[in-house]
């Protein structure tokens, strides 16, 4: 008797014979359903996997936490080395700011550099803005008369013509060949910043310290359209520009990845330098205010003041090429004080207070020393050198200019203050370095300088010596929060 085949159930059912047909329909099957599977599977896989990688670091668990390195934009910035446009890297620059910054901090505490003359209420010459906003915060306490030297308030209550001798009194050699404005132009050939505060009637002193640069709540329409136009119009288009040779339509705003400096640095460079430098120095400072205000900023919650370290993130941490602008205006500031090394060393700084100027100027000829010492990084002899340097540099000029008074319509007293002075501050290295010939100016060059330039160059070193510290302790509390064990 023929056995059963083995495809007989024990049921006694019987299975049909697995015929070549329907082996290829099987075969169809199975192949219909792996080709489905590969779109459902790989397409997915192909959106999470770099997802998962861009969020990499808030999915890390607490074992990878202590071996993993951090690889957020500051530390593989700082870690990179090199800045565009300057011959220093990162850690040069912090290398110097630690021996500086202590110095630099004494020397804005003394009456001399801590009193700041300002007109804070010169109306807006480019648009009908709405005043000044009535926040807590932006409110700037004027210096009491009293702490005023003597000989500044009787020169500036009473003379704001000519031969003011507020300059006669702070540097007195050049006071005498020093020939203030006029009513109807504010600034000279050489200057990249339109002055007259200093001379104003409405002009006060206000104490800086008393007044430091940090969150006021000052945002929206106002401050958008201050930027607006100072990126808009004035930056010689490269904005612009950048936005259009990179290919993420944001990448302004969304600049999130530490490879879009790339794209962002070749649209930067496809840019000739002078425009580069004019747009590294704004945005630079935008950065440096951005850090100011995150690192003292005001907690609603908590009412207290203190670091945010999502704010620092959101607006320059996560931002090489605005981490990159910070260093490089230090270098440019550094520069200019370097270039200002032996006038410095010969001039006075009175304030009536025979021992405070005399320690002042000690500290001043140490800051000179240190600078002296420095490794080179800006160098403003490379740039306006070809056949379009002299129209390119008065368009510099110009628009510079023009950002200055700009600050007349930011809506926010101490951001106006602090806007004005850094802007300032700016104008005078970018005068010391592109308006005399010398490398090293000597006392005997004729310089024009008022109290109020030397003031603000200073005090904006000390912005951003500042900005320097707080993104390395930014640095350091996101390594903490990130990557820290507990
Ligand atoms: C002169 C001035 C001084 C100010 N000072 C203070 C202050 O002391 N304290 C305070 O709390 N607020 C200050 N503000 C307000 C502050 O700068 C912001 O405008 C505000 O906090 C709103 O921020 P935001 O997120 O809208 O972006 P904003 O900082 O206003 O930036 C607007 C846009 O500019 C672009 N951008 C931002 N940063 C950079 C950069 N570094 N480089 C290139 N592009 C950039 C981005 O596209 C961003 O969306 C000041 C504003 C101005 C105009």
């Amino acid at each position: 008797m023929p056995q059963p085949k083995a495809s007989t159930a024990a049921s006694g059912s019987k299975v049909p014979p697995v015929t070549p047909a329907v082996k290829a329909t099987a075969s169809r099957q199975t192949s219909f359903w792996v080709l489905a599977a590969v779109p459902v599977l790989v397409f997915p896989l192909l959106y999470w996997v770099p997802a998962l990688w861009t969020h990499w670091s808030e999915l890390v668990t607490p074992v990878e936490r202590i071996w993993r390195k951090p690889v957020d934009d500051i530390c593989r910035l700082r870690d990179s080395g090199a800045i565009d446009d300057l011959r220093c890297e990162f850690h040069a620059l912090e290398e110097v700011n630690h021996q500086l910054a202590p110095l630099i901090r004494q020397i804005a505490q003394a009456s001399f550099f801590k009193y700041y003359r300002v007109d804070l209420y010169r109306p807006c010459s480019f648009w009908n803005s709405d005043g000044l906003c009535v926040l807590r915060d932006c409110e700037v306490k004027p210096a009491d008369d009293s702490e005023i030297p003597v000989e500044w308030t009787t020169a500036a209550g009473e003379n704001h013509g000519a031969n003011h001798p507020i300059d006669q009194v702070d540097f007195a050699p050049f006071g005498k060949s020093y020939q203030p404005f006029g009513a109807t132009c504010d600034y000279q050939d050489s200057d990249f910043c339109v002055l007259g505060d200093e001379r104003s009637a409405n002009g006060v002193y206000v104490d800086l310290l008393k007044n430091p640069e940090r969150f006021t709540g000052y945002a929206g329409p106002s401050a958008n359209s201050v930027w607006e136009a100072i990126y808009e119009e004035n930056c010689f288009d490269v904005p612009a520009h950048i936005k259009a040779l990179t290919s993420s339509q944001n990448v302004i705003t969304e600049f999130s990845q530490f490879e879009s400096l790339q794209q962002h640095r070749q649209a930067l460079l496809n840019e000739c330098k002078e425009k580069r430098v004019f747009y590294r120095v704004i945005s630079g400072l935008h950065a440096s205010i951005s850090t100011h205000l995150c690192r003292e900023y005001f907690n609603q919650t908590t009412q207290e003041w203190g670091p945010n370290l999502d704010c620092f993130m959101s607006r320059v941490g996560h931002f090489p090429d605005r981490l990159q602008n910070i260093y490089f205006n230090y270098a440019l500031l550094l520069r200019s004080v370097f270039r200002l090394s032996s006038y410095f060393i010969d001039r006075e700084f009175c304030t009536g207070h025979k021992e405070e100027d005399a320690w002042l100027k000690a500290k001043i000829q140490e800051l000179v020393a240190t600078c002296l010492a420095l490794p080179d990084g800006f160098n403003e002899n490379e740039l306006f050198l070809d056949n379009e340097a002299a129209y390119l540099k008065e368009e510099f000029k110009d628009n510079f200019r023009n950002v200055t008074r700009i600050m007349d319509c930011v809506g926010c007293e101490k951001c106006r203050l602090w806007g004005k002075l850094q802007t300032r501050g700016f104008g005078t290295a970018l005068k010391v370095l592109f308006s005399y010939d010398e490398d090293r100016l000597l006392p005997t060059a004729d310089i024009h300088l008022d109290r109020g330039e030397v003031v603000a160059l200073v005090n904006t070193l000390n912005q951003f010596s500042k900005s320097i510290e707080a993104i390395q302790q930014f640095h350091q509390l996101y390594h903490d929060v990130h990557y820290s064990s507990a």
